[in-house]
């Protein structure tokens, strides 16, 4: 026999405001986080006294596959010593004092989160991290501002993405923002650059003097001694007597420095093979990973703030199409026109029997712009305008150019919105390369968007 005992179920600690009708979680320990339902809570407190727990408690939250865990806010109690160090990370801190304010930004971060559409199914771990991102910095109302941080392998963190991806990682929030800024999500400003590892792109770098013959690192340096009355140059051990110098060229005493003698450099000479040579070659060793990276090889990488896009913003708000998830080896196809007609036509007739909608783009230059241009330069137009369109077409799209003004393309199997935005997208970077690249701010270019299926009916 047995007898059953029923414990009482663990209740975690709560914090309640009544009249706000809010109800906020506090959360003392990592496995609290998948311990209760955090998802039913307005917000979150993080309370303890160790650092490390609090960050990943943060990062419990913030890495759930849940995004309604993971965008939720999240407060640090500033009872942490050394709290202030990690505050960024995180929605605020929280006090007594501070409590009206805090349930002032709880109510505003919900309210804007429930502005913004849950996207299901983007495919890509990647895409699906940034999507994240863009909501948490519109529901914040926030940029990306890099905070310094001695434990990130790039010296830097990033609110979110920092809570996010593990700190030997964070080229990867580098790579990822500069990726998305590309395709116009976030403007990025450049407020630093740091120099990082050949191999493994670490920051953390220990600069020092080798011997350019050897590599090794155990030099001696000694001054240089310029005798004036004579000219001679030589080590200073070489001058040296017991207790006094002497020139070994000319064999006279040397007293005062200014006066009789000066030091116009140093010498080094390796312990190792010998070698004597006055510029010693400076290298940078990576602590991460060990590799002696010459400073030529050393990786740039610049540290920005990111902000968001009126598209970030409206891609936080509606969700993000996989416009940017074209492999970057294979484009679409450039083909000839009467190609093109082919191909259109047979999609007309395949569009017949299916439910799916495929589209045609046209855009159009300035043709008195474009004669302005030689033979060649036209040319250079040519591929680069064909370039930027097959920069948004998914690889089995299609694309034409009749001449240097006009350019047609196909979008297989788009629903329309997804086609306008592509249509939208490719006017943009097109009339951003009239503008910056030849200088012409005085034509639009007509872009023109049509459904296949409806021209189906005409046919
Ligand atoms: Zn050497
Ligand atoms: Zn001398
Ligand atoms: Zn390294």
């Amino acid at each position: 026999m047995f007898e059953l005992i029923q414990l009482k179920p663990n209740t975690p600690k709560l914090l309640r405001y009544e009249r706000e009708g809010l109800e906020v979680i506090v959360l003392e320990k990592v496995q609290d986080v998948h311990f209760y339902d955090v998802a039913k809570y307005d917000g979150v407190l993080v309370q303890t006294q160790r650092r490390r727990e609090a960050t990943e408690i943060l990062h419990e939250i913030r890495a759930n596959t849940n995004p309604v865990i993971s965008l939720k806010p999240v407060f640090l109690s500033s009872t942490l010593p050394g709290y202030s160090g990690i505050s960024y990370l995180f929605d605020g801190t929280y006090s007594d004092a501070e409590f009206a304010v805090r349930i002032q930004s709880i109510k505003e971060i919900n309210r804007r989160l429930k502005e913004t559409k849950i996207d299901i199914g983007l495919v890509n771990y990647d895409t699906s991290l940034i999507q994240q991102t863009l909501k948490f910095c519109y529901s914040r109302g926030i940029s990306l501002e890099p905070q310094r941080n001695r434990n990130s392998a790039i010296g830097f963190s990033y609110p979110f993405l920092s809570s996010v991806i593990e700190e030997k990682d964070s080229i990867r929030i580098l790579k990822l923002l500069d990726q998305f800024s590309k395709v116009g999500y976030f403007a990025k400003q450049t407020v630093d650059v740091i120099q990082g590892c050949k191999k493994c792109s670490g920051g953390y770098l220990n600069y020092r003097e080798t011997c350019p013959r050897c590599s090794s690192r155990d030099l001696k340096t000694e001054d240089l001694i310029h005798h004036f009355s004579c000219a001679h140059i030589a080590p200073e051990s070489v001058f040296r007597k017991e207790d006094h110098m002497e020139c070994p060229k000319c064999d006279k005493k040397l007293r005062h420095i200014g006066i009789d003698y000066d030091k116009p450099s140093a010498v080094y000479t390796c312990n190792s093979c010998d070698h004597e040579f006055q510029n010693a070659k400076i290298k940078a060793l990576c602590v991460d990973c060990g590799h002696d990276n010459e400073l030529h090889q050393l990786q740039r990488f610049s540290i920005s703030n990111y902000e968001l896009t009126p598209m970030g913003e409206h891609a936080a708000k509606y969700g993000m199409y996989e416009i940017h998830e074209k492999p970057v080896t294979s484009k679409p196809k450039c083909i000839s026109l009467a190609m093109f007609g082919m191909f259109r036509k047979q999609e007309i007739e395949r569009l017949n029997n299916t439910d799916t909608i495929s589209w045609e783009g046209s855009i159009k230059l300035n043709s008195e712009m474009i004669k302005g241009f030689g033979e060649n330069q036209q040319q250079l137009i040519r591929e680069e305008v064909q370039n930027i369109i097959s920069e948004y077409l998914h690889k089995a799209d299609l694309i034409t150019s009749a001449s240097a003004c006009w350019y047609r393309f196909i979008l297989f199997d788009k629903d329309e919105e997804m086609a306008m935005k592509i249509g939208e997208l490719v006017q943009n970077n097109v009339t951003k390369l009239l503008n910056d690249g030849l200088n012409d701010h005085t034509h639009d270019i007509e872009l023109l968007v049509t459904s296949l299926k409806t021209e189906n009916d005409r046919v």
